[in-house]
């Protein structure tokens, strides 16, 4: 594994904004889109995600710093055999949802289409999200540059406004949120321009990520503190990618097995041999077994899908259907009609009824 900082030609020492600016420039540079047909390039996008998704985050970044991998002393988390330590994922709700605290920014959820063979490998995905980001010029406190956000002029800091009711108990009084200041006490005197003193704003951004191999319809991905920027210094949220297989012409899915429809000959049902049977490779020849029926099924394990986060694969199943041959030569259906003789059994366009009333007349 190459040094993450080597990799996107940073200094150990650089900003979040000059690793950013340094991904952003390679990313293009080396982006599958832009290196048709050249598998290093490809290769060296992947490093610069991976590199970039360690080294974005400060938990990850320094725990690599510490230990040479991100993961070390990281309590509970989940690893996808090492293809992808961005995610953790659940399914249904399960799992835990995402902490809330005060100033923490939203959640946000970007949808991504696989086919089945993507979601099977596994996949790199650009996603565009539309998000609200720290603003760069005041860094997130919402005053203009030189300017420091001064005591709440109604509470005076506290971030309460107290009023003094006057009841027929004597005077009570009753401390609420401070309107102005909205509780925390500063307010901003010149707002920073580019933000309009809200501290973040809105941005499109292509994120690209890694969908693990195994994935299913439904399932949601969560890539942490990708969501929108906190609130003056709050925890960013999480990102959610909620992930749709399309159905696919041949494998239907359950689970982590697939299955499917393999047609057999009628004269290979009936004297055995072998076929092709689609896979998500490519096609298996199986044996066929003489006096091959209709609805008998074929298991050929370890060739379905990938399971999400261990090892190995489910089975795939092919459903045997014996097929009638249609559009026959003349020869062709003289063959099965002596074959049909032999065997007693009446065939023909006109039933035997027809035949013997017509040798009647
Ligand atoms: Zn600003
Ligand atoms: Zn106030």
């Amino acid at each position: 594994m190459p040094d993450h900082y080597e990799t996107l030609g940073v200094d150990r020492t650089a900003t979040a904004e000059e690793l950013k600016r340094a991904y952003r420039k390679l990313a293009r540079q080396y982006h599958p889109d832009a290196n048709p047909g050249n598998p290093d390039a490809a290769e060296h996008f992947k490093e610069l995600n991976r590199a970039y998704e360690v080294l974005s985050d400060p938990q990850k970044r320094s725990n690599y710093d510490t230990y040479g991998d991100e993961r070390a002393g990281a309590a509970g988390f989940s690893d996808f055999g090492g293809i992808s330590d961005l995610f953790s994922t659940f399914f249904g709700g399960g799992g835990g949802g995402p902490r809330r605290g005060p100033g923490r920014g939203n959640d946000i959820l970007a949808e991504v289409e696989l086919t089945l063979h993507e979601a099977a490998q596994g996949v790199e995905r650009e996603v565009e999200i539309t998000s609200l980001a720290e603003c760069e010029e005041c860094h997130g406190s919402g005053a203009a540059q030189g300017t420091f956000p001064s005591r709440c002029s109604d509470c005076g800091g506290t971030g309460e406004a107290r009023q003094v009711r006057r009841t027929v108990f004597g005077n009570v009084m009753t401390a609420t949120t401070c309107p102005r200041c909205g509780g925390r006490g500063e307010e901003i005197t010149s707002p920073c321009r580019n933000c309009n003193g809200r501290g973040r704003v809105q941005v499109g951004e292509m994120l690209s990520v890694q969908i693990p191999p195994g994935v299913d319809d439904g399932a949601q991905l969560r890539v942490t503190g990708r969501g929108e920027a906190g609130v003056r210094g709050g925890r960013s949220g999480d990102l959610y990618v909620q992930i749709a297989v399309l159905p696919h012409e041949t494998f239907r899915r359950a689970g982590d097995d697939l299955a499917c429809e393999v047609l057999v000959p009628m004269t290979v049902a009936a004297l055995g041999g072998s076929i092709e049977m689609p896979t998500l490779e490519d096609p298996e020849v199986i044996d066929i077994e003489p006096g091959t029926q209709s609805g008998e099924v074929v298991r050929l394990r370890g060739r379905g899908m990938p399971r999400l986060g261990g090892r190995g694969r489910g089975e795939l199943v092919g459903l045997l259907k014996v097929e009638t041959p249609r559009d026959l030569t003349d020869e062709e259906a003289d063959l099965i009609e002596r074959f049909a003789k032999l065997r007693g059994e009446r065939v023909g366009q006109r039933g035997l009824f027809d035949k013997i009333k017509e040798a009647f007349q």
